[in-house]
């Protein structure tokens, strides 16, 4: 089954303490596509400039990433550029051009909007929401939020909340939504606000997942040694999670399939940040998946099995 993924398609600048690299691909949608489609075919919908190269198009058609919702218009790409601080989780955004992005509706090809399953990567809630309305009944909606919708267009948000099966924040966000402390309390309050299932990231800590009644269930992440750059992880959990539930889903998104699905998202999302961009992503196999999901097994397994 395939996924439909809506978010930013931006050229960013990235500062670490170590490194700085410019006109990188990066946006929201670019992580979450790419993440899908190593289980799942995906329809893009995004907008970009003239300045865009044309190789991402090709590369995108390579790996089974439908473009034709993605509108190339005239004018500059939209640009962000941000810098970390030595944790490598804390981060400033220190520019941000909106340029194409400031006009976007996103129209949906015909051949969309029969999609059953929806990723609405990070941007403005109004536009998430333009998406849903242009669907035909989807089977399971995915969104991922960030601070900035939170503190500026939180109507927008609440609205969209009544509509998304799953919404995937960071532990910041879900305490900042919610006004609690408790990461198991904002999960559960935000679930009374519209989604039946809520993932809470938690960076270097992993991440949680609630679902109905007492269903929970907590993951690690991968220890890894070196991370050179955490743009997108975010978004490439979001994309991993969306094309893993699209491509095993059954009768019903079961709580079992999620908690495989947060791991998937995991072991793409560590991959995401040993390298720049999405250079790390674009070089993954099906094999290094497979070995990284048998470590987070054997990683989690407390009980010597017989
Ligand atoms: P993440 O690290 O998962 O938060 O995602 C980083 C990506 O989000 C970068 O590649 C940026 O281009 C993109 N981004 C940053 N700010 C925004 C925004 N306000 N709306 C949409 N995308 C954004």
């Amino acid at each position: 089954m395939s996924v439909l993924v809506v978010g930013s398609i931006a050229i960013d600048t990235v500062k670490t303490p170590v490194e700085e690299h410019s006109d990188l691909l990066g946006g929201s949608a670019s992580y979450a596509a790419l993440a899908a489609s190593f289980f799942s075919p995906v329809r893009l919908v995004g907008v970009v400039g003239d300045d865009f190269p044309k190789s991402e198009f090709d590369f995108w058609r390579s790996r089974k990433i439908d473009t034709e919702g993605v509108q190339q218009v005239n004018g500059k790409t939209f640009r962000w550029s941000g810098e970390y601080s030595w944790d490598l989780n804390t981060r400033e955004t220190r520019s941000i051009d909106l340029n194409v992005f400031e006009d976007f509706k996103p129209v949906l090809p015909k051949a969309y909007r029969h999609t059953d399953f929806v990723l609405l990567a990070n941007i403005a809630p109004s536009l998430q929401r333009h998406v849903l309305e242009q669907m035909e009944r989807p089977r399971f909606v995915v969104a991922d939020t960030m601070d900035l919708w939170i503190e500026t267009a939180r109507s927008d948000l609440d609205e969209l909340l009544r509509r998304v099966d799953l919404l995937i924040l960071n532990d910041s966000e879900a305490r900042e939504m919610t006004k609690e402390t408790s990461l198991i309390k904002a999960g559960r309050r935000i679930q009374k606000m519209g989604p039946a299932h809520v993932a809470i990231k938690k960076g270097e800590h992993g991440a949680l997942l609630f679902g109905q009644g007492d269903q929970f269930f907590s993951c690690g992440a991968y220890p890894l040694e070196d991370i050179h750059d955490p743009t997108g992880a975010g978004d490439t959990f979001a994309g991993g999670l969306a094309g893993y539930l699209a491509a095993h889903v059954k009768q019903n998104v079961t709580f079992e399939l999620l908690r495989k699905a947060v791991i998937y998202g995991s072991v793409l999302a560590s991959f995401c940040v040993e390298a720049f961009s999405l250079e790390r992503l674009r070089k993954l196999t099906q094999d290094e998946i497979a070995d990284r999901y048998q470590m987070f097994k054997m990683m989690s397994q407390f009980e010597v099995l017989a």
